[in-house]
């Protein structure tokens, strides 16, 4: 699986899972870790969660997804924004690594921008670091306004990330914050990459489908990736789902395939305030 960089030194697969929804109905525990783990398998070797997914639900369905092979794994965690004061988030932060079975998480993200300063959060970031409860910090649903706004604070250069909802139906990112992120070495991750299951049945991808022998949720991944400093968290529940996701990154679209789908899913004409969940 190919890998990015981020400015602080993260190295991520390209494609990785998320957990949105899982650990909600005990019936299907099962399942969901057999898919984390197939996906696993399959190189996709991020697992994306949050303390707000089911209630920390999610994070002990990947605890023990993860379990025995945790140095395979790229983890991520959000903290909530109501818990995002210097020492909430750092409660915050043991508490997921509690569920998650581990000593450390690779990744720990602000999951929307808070009413605690960002300052504090910053500084509880970077406080998990020294302590080594976490490797790299970001950020997620922050716009470019945000993003500038933190580059200016203690701690704000070593923002590694910020994840937000881009798919084919949801490009106003690629006018300025994608190109931002770009030229600072900042990942940007892709949540909802089949805008909740949407995309998998639209026409207009079902005809580049066809012409490589995929699926649209597979064509869907992959055109999130054509780009160097993105990377993609499409959740899936089911092994097949997982199974088609997984070969995504060895899609390559052609010229061809991208104008037709820039046709069918065209970018905003001007600039449109962050889309969010
Ligand atoms: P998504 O990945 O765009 O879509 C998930 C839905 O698509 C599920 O219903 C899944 O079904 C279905 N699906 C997956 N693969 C498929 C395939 N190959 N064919 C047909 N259907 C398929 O939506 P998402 O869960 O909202 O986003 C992905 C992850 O991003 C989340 O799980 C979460 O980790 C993260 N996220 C973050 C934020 C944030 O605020 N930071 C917001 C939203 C999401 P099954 O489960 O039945 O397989």
């Amino acid at each position: 699986m190919r890998k990015v960089r981020s400015r602080t030194g993260a190295e991520m697969p390209v494609l990785g899972q998320g957990t949105w929804e899982m650990g909600e109905d005990p019936r299907r525990r099962r399942e969901e870790i057999e898919a984390l783990r197939l996906g696993l398998d399959l190189g996709m070797s991020l697992i994306d969660t949050a303390e707000m997914y089911a209630d920390g639900g999610a994070e002990r369905i990947v605890g023990e997804a993860v379990r025995g092979r945790r140095h395979e794994v790229f983890l991520v965690s959000k903290v909530l924004p109501e818990n995002a004061s210097l020492e909430g988030t750092i409660r915050a932060a043991e508490r997921s690594l509690k569920r998650l079975r581990t000593d450390s998480l690779d990744l720990y993200l602000l999951h929307w921008e808070s009413s605690h300063p960002l300052e504090e959060t910053l500084a509880g970031f970077e406080r998990l670091i020294a302590d080594g409860k976490i490797r790299h910090y970001g950020v997620s649903n922050i716009d470019l306004q945000g993003l500038q706004r933190a580059e200016t604070l203690p701690g704000g250069g070593r923002i590694a990330c910020d994840q937000v909802y881009y798919n084919l139906s949801r490009r106003g990112i690629e006018r300025k914050l994608l190109p931002w992120c770009a030229k600072r070495g900042i990942i940007v991750m892709a949540y909802s990459p089949l805008d909740q299951g949407k995309l998998c049945c639209a026409a207009e991808l079902w005809k580049v489908a066809r012409r490589h022998g995929v699926t649209p949720a597979c064509v869907a991944i992959a055109w999130t990736l054509r780009r160097s400093n993105v990377i993609s968290i499409p959740k899936a529940s089911s092994l097949q789902h997982v199974r088609e996701n997984a070969s995504a990154p060895d899609l390559r679209l052609t010229e061809q395939d991208l104008a037709d789908l820039h046709a069918a899913f065209p970018p905003p004409s001007r600039d449109i305030p962050l889309e969010t969940l």
